[in-house]
């Protein structure tokens, strides 16, 4: 799903945890253009949403932004 987001370059460090019924979400995201704080913020939310929207049951999506190292 993270296919959908072009500046997502790779996930890692997937961690998924069941809180009464309701997952917490946390994960590694390298990603393109994370040069401003602004633009990696909407890059997160944009991976937020279709996270949430795909999986029901997610309740929170910590995610760690990282730049590409090249
Ligand atoms: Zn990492």
């Amino acid at each position: 799903m993270a296919k959908n987001i072009p500046e997502i370059i790779d996930i890692h460090g997937l961690d998924v945890r069941r809180i009464n019924g309701k997952l917490m979400l946390s994960l590694h995201c390298v990603m393109r253009g994370s040069d401003t704080v602004q633009a990696s913020h909407e890059v997160a939310e944009r991976l937020e949403y279709l996270l949430k929207n795909e999986i029901k049951e997610i309740e929170c999506v910590t995610i760690h932004i990282e730049p590409v190292s090249e």
